[in-house]
């Protein structure tokens, strides 16, 4: 049986033509002074900008005085852009993969294109940068040692339950993304599947209005209730073992 994704190509001769690389480029989650050098640099150098929102990047390239041609790349179209972008890689251009906010592939678009890109037998390469994700892990104040990220729990609440309930025997940090509509349903969930877990939300980092509130599924239920629960979330939930030592958060 082909196992091989429908996109995968063999890469054309090109003698004479440097191959094309595709630069996964991380970008700011609010704050726009979290760019990197580098990622502004690769985003001037390319000769495209794929993302996932032409409009929203755009706008972006504009406020560093980037302009660039741009293909859209979202969730419904990645697959045949690949093999878009797969040719242009033949023909030895460079192209710069973004997404909305973050780092592509991280509950986001991107996955797809890399792999096709490595089977393909085109180079990628990774230019790092913001993370909601990372951002708020490294931020909670819980153990970093050991974590395992979820994305965003499925919206059913039977299906919701279960998936917690699945990670009751994980051993590290948990780590999702919530959205605004569901923040409140998800700490309910966590108070009566992990009452006894720590946990912190990070709320619109690294934007005005970040917010960290940490303390028990029930504590932070309570804080959030008494103000705005506006903004984008991420949620990191620490295992029960790791709760003894405040002082080193990796100690047993
Ligand atoms: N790829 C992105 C990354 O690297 O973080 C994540 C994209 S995912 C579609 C968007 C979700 O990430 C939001 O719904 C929220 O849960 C989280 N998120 C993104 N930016 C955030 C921020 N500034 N503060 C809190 N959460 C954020």
């Amino acid at each position: 049986m082909n196992t091989r994704n429908k996109t995968s190509r063999k890469k054309p001769d090109t003698s004479g033509s440097p191959d094309g690389v595709l630069y996964v480029v991380s970008t700011p989650i609010g704050n726009l002074e979290d760019i990197t050098l580098r990622a502004l640099r690769i985003l001037k150098e390319s000769d495209y900008v794929a993302a996932e929102d032409t409009r929203r990047t755009g706008m972006l390239l504009k406020h560093f005085g980037i302009s660039k041609p741009l293909l859209s790349c979202y969730r419904f179209n990645e697959a045949k852009r690949s093999t878009h972008l797969i040719d242009l890689l033949g023909q030895g251009k460079s192209i710069a993969l973004v997404s909305d906010a973050g780092t592509p592939a991280i509950s986001d678009p991107g996955a797809r294109v890399v792999q096709c890109t490595l089977n393909a037998g085109y180079r990628v390469e990774c230019i790092p940068g913001p993370c909601a994700l990372i951002a708020a892990l490294t931020t909670a104040g819980l153990p970093t040692d050991e974590f395992h990220f979820i994305g965003f729990l499925p919206n059913r609440s039977a299906p919701r339950k279960r998936k917690l309930v699945s990670l009751l025997d994980i051993p590290g940090t948990l780590v999702c993304y919530e959205s605004r509509y569901r923040i409140e349903k998800l700490l309910d969930e966590l108070i009566e599947i992990m009452p006894n877990h720590r946990v912190a939300i990070g709320r619109e980092i690294t934007k005005m209005h970040e917010q960290f509130i940490r303390g028990s599924a029930m504590e932070v239920k309570e804080q959030l209730s008494s103000g705005s629960s506006k903004g984008e979330f991420v949620v990191v939930v620490a295992p029960p073992s790791k709760q003894k030592n405040a002082t080193d958060p990796n100690q047993d």
